[in-house]
């Protein structure tokens, strides 16, 4: 689950971060009084979504009067914001964040991400902030620090030292920068995080350092003992299909492609896209019903890929293991006759009684393509989508 940058701001403060003091708005009308609230410009009003590069494309402005200032959040409140990093959407605008502006010398890179590879968290920091850090440590690595830490003692005060003096932090903003690198890793610990990540952190006109963005995502496996957290979690800011997905308990992630899958297992979803790209197709979603899938899961699993016009053709690809096959068959016919089905479907069924469901959604006689195996059902469902029966 991402956090708003408000989110994240709030929680980098109580683990003594400093931020830009700030405040949220969700209408035009309350911008005035939060700038009185805040004092003496200059503000700047920072579109609250779950994406980065605003800055590039409106979503952050700088303004000097009270006027601009409710002219910049009319702009940006109750519209929809495309970034680099959106999709042509774009995300919705709820709420801006108005913060004092700070005098800005220097920009850092500072981000606490789970480093799959050393299987330990990492503090990553480079001098050059403000960048798209990922091609800059493609592009010149020895610019970028990275420290795996132990997740348990968390970060080092020699290791954020370390850390410090590699970003240029070094006089009397080394002190303060170990402490917000500490910070850091401690928010990451503390809220079981993926990824805390502040870009930029600047150092400001007094020879401070300030927070200026922040960004963090967290585990959705640490929901249970994350209740606060994810309590505040924005799913407004989700497409509707995928929270409706959410409610169900699928996981749903959209593509661009004009196939539908509908799968059980990760695994099996990621072997089903591969195998329909081997074929010349494209899966417009990644949809994994899980292990244990009831009907009313797959119903709406299926309602959520015919609401997408994008989708030309419906591939169900289960493997049954648990769960016997003609109980799946039973439960997709369910499914199609309640969502209504009118697109070609192709169904690969396998594993448990595979043979008995595969009879059942032969007799049913609904436009179903029952197919021999994995590669047959790529075929099939790859020339449905194009038009070719
Ligand atoms: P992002 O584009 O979504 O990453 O949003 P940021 O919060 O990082 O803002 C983009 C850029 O705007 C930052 O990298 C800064 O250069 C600039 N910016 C944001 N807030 C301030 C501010 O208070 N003062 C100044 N001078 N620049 C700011
Ligand atoms: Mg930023």
């Amino acid at each position: 689950m991402k956090l708003h940058e408000y989110q994240a701001k709030e929680r980098l403060a109580a683990a003594g971060v400093p931020v830009q003091s700030g405040l949220v708005a969700e209408k035009v009308s309350q911008i005035p009084s939060i700038l009185k609230k805040l004092g003496r410009g200059p503000w700047v009003v920072k579109a609250q979504i779950l994406s980065g590069g605003r800055g590039k494309a409106g979503g952050i402005e700088i303004v000097k009067t009270p006027r601009r200032a409710v002219e910049a959040a009319g702009r940006m409140l109750g519209k929809s914001l495309v970034t680099a990093q959106t999709g042509p959407a774009g995300l919705f605008v709820h709420r801006v964040l108005v913060c004092k502006a700070v005098d800005i010398e220097r920009e850092i890179y500072a981000a606490v991400v789970m480093d799959r590879r050393a299987g330990r968290p990492a503090l990553v920091v480079s001098a050059g902030g403000g960048v798209d850090v990922e091609t800059l440590a493609a592009a010149s690595p020895e610019k970028v620090l990275k420290i795996a830490f132990d997740p348990f003692r968390g970060l080092d005060r020699f290791q954020a030292r370390r850390a410090a003096l590699f970003a240029g932090l070094t006089g009397e903003l080394c002190v303060p920068a170990v402490e917000a690198f500490l910070g850091l890793s401690q928010t990451f610990l503390s809220s079981d995080a993926l990824l805390v990540e502040v870009n930029p952190l600047s150092v400001v006109k007094g020879n401070r350092l300030m927070a200026v963005d922040a960004k963090m995502v967290v585990d959705d496996n640490a929901a249970f003992r994350q209740k606060d957290l994810f309590a505040e979690g924005d799913e407004s800011c989700l497409a509707p299909s995928e929270r409706r997905a959410h409610k169900k308990g699928l996981s749903y992630i959209p593509l661009d492609g004009s196939i539908g899958c509908l799968v059980n297992g990760a695994g099996l979803a990621m072997a089903t896209m591969d195998l329909l790209l081997l074929h010349g197709g494209r899966p417009s979603d990644f949809l994994d019903v899980g292990g244990g899938a009831h009907v009313d899961q797959v119903t709406e699993a299926f309602r959520i890929l015919l609401t997408d016009k994008k989708v030309k053709a419906i591939l169900v690809n289960i493997f049954g293991g648990i769960m016997k096959g003609d109980v799946i068959a039973q439960g997709l016919l369910d499914a199609v006759k309640k969502s209504g089905l009118d697109r070609p479907l192709v169904v690969r069924l396998e594993g448990n009684r595979a043979e008995e469901g595969r009879r059942l959604l032969n007799e049913a006689g609904l436009r179903i393509v029952a197919a021999a195996d994995l590669a047959d059902a790529a075929e099939k469902v790859v020339a449905a989508s194009k038009g070719n029966p």
